[in-house]
């Protein structure tokens, strides 16, 4: 992401204290802000998509929101006729991620996306800490409200309710998305985006 621009190789810089620092010659640039990550991840029909208008609007200024979806189609047009490369698909969310920090502000990605996805991409060390939530709903309701989606849609329903079972064990902190409208979901996650915000994490 950083290359020095001192060194005849191509050396690639590490973070240090919001610089890019570069371990072969100790060029220090500035531009390397970090920022914390928040993936609001969950399997289909969690609600996802509804929470992203309000999510969007609450967090205005202070959190710059995306839907990971938005790549998808260019992503597809660039893969061309092989299938996706998902963890560079999302190494490019990273990036852009890292981007965003160097305006002063945190990242919040709406995705299904899981902490083992992140880890170990090139793009993990520019961005501090990556909290998670999931949207969850009970699996009949799961069930329910991927049969009444639109024919186009894909019917992965045994799949999806595996994965959002698999979540609901393994992340900790969950919005519950069965009662309440949309509006309430975002005020919740903006709730916990505040707490880590305030909580003196870096
Ligand atoms: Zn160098």
């Amino acid at each position: 992401m950083h290359c020095c621009q001192s060194c005849d190789s191509q050396v690639a810089m590490e973070p240090r204290d919001g610089h890019a620092v570069c371990p072969e010659c100790g060029r220090v640039d500035s531009a390397a802000a970090i920022r914390p990550l928040f993936i609001v991840t969950g399997a289909s029909c969690s609600g996802k998509t509804a929470v992203l208008d309000p999510l969007t609007r609450r967090l205005a200024g202070r959190c710059v929101t995306f839907d990971v979806d938005w790549l998808l189609d260019a992503v597809g047009t660039l893969s061309g006729d092989q299938p996706i490369n998902w963890p560079a698909f999302r190494d490019a969310w990273l990036a852009v991620a890292h981007g965003v920090a160097q305006s002063g502000m945190p990242t919040v990605l709406l995705g299904p996306l899981i902490p083992a996805h992140l880890e170990t991409l090139p793009g993990r060390r520019w961005i501090a800490d990556i909290h998670f939530l999931t949207l969850d709903c009970p699996d009949e309701l799961r069930r329910a409200r991927i049969n009444a989606r639109p024919r186009w849609r894909k019917r992965d329903i045994d799949e999806q309710v595996e994965f959002g079972r698999w979540l609901r064990d393994n992340i900790a902190d969950r919005v519950d998305t069965s009662s309440g409208t949309p509006e309430d979901t975002a005020a919740r996650v903006v709730a916990w985006i505040d707490r880590h915000l305030t909580g003196g994490q870096r």
